[in-house]
């Protein structure tokens, strides 16, 4: 693990060097370890336990794994604004040091996190922001990159509108460099926010 750009280590639960179905263009899609909300129906449940699985300095996240071609990041989880503060700098890091746009989905609605100061400081590098946690009962059927229709999209810079996330699928196999299979998007292969 590098050191030094930063104190504030995120604690992650998976990283996809490079996908098109979780967000504008090909991106980078940074799982973060933790989340609270247990919502049935959850694609992504071993992302909810609080333990710490691996801990990434926020430019180590960049360094390891981004790829050419790659136009932004997409932060998912788990959830996001648990770790608010690491949430910044990756954000920050991500928009200063490599041009790239940063997309961040959460379970927390818009307004509540604006009324959180870490969360407000996280959420000024962020594009575009998908609010609130998976409704089973609500899911997405179109390509539009939301896993129920109850979630919104808040365009926080003039950089993307909402047909720039419609996808090509629903879902994505990735295979690692160490012939790892993960599957990604908004289908039972993987999760919703
Ligand atoms: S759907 Fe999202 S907010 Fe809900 S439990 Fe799963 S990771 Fe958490």
């Amino acid at each position: 693990m590098r050191s030094g750009y930063s104190p504030v280590l995120i604690n992650m639960h998976a990283v996809i060097p490079a996908s098109r179905v979780n967000g504008p263009g090909r991106r980078t899609v940074a799982f973060f370890q933790g989340c609270q909300r247990r919502c049935p129906g959850c694609f992504n449940p071993d992302t909810h336990s609080m333990e710490t699985r691996e801990l990434y300095a926020p430019d180590e996240v960049f360094v390891r794994h981004l790829r050419p071609g790659v136009e932004g990041i997409t932060v998912s989880g788990g959830e996001p604004f648990l770790q608010p503060v690491a949430l910044g700098e990756l954000l920050k890091i991500a928009r200063r040091n490599y041009s790239l746009s940063t997309v961040v989905y959460t379970g927390y609605a818009y307004d509540d996190l604006c009324a959180m100061p870490e969360c407000v400081s996280a959420l000024q590098y962020v594009d575009v922001l998908i609010d609130c946690a998976y409704i089973e009962g609500m899911k997405e059927m179109t390509l539009l990159a939301r896993g129920s229709t109850n979630q919104n999209f808040f365009f926080l810079s003039d950089r993307y509108s909402v047909a720039d996330f419609y996808m090509p699928g629903k879902a994505e196999i990735v295979i690692g460099a160490d012939g790892l299979i993960t599957g990604t998007g908004f289908s039972r292969l993987m999760r919703p926010q």
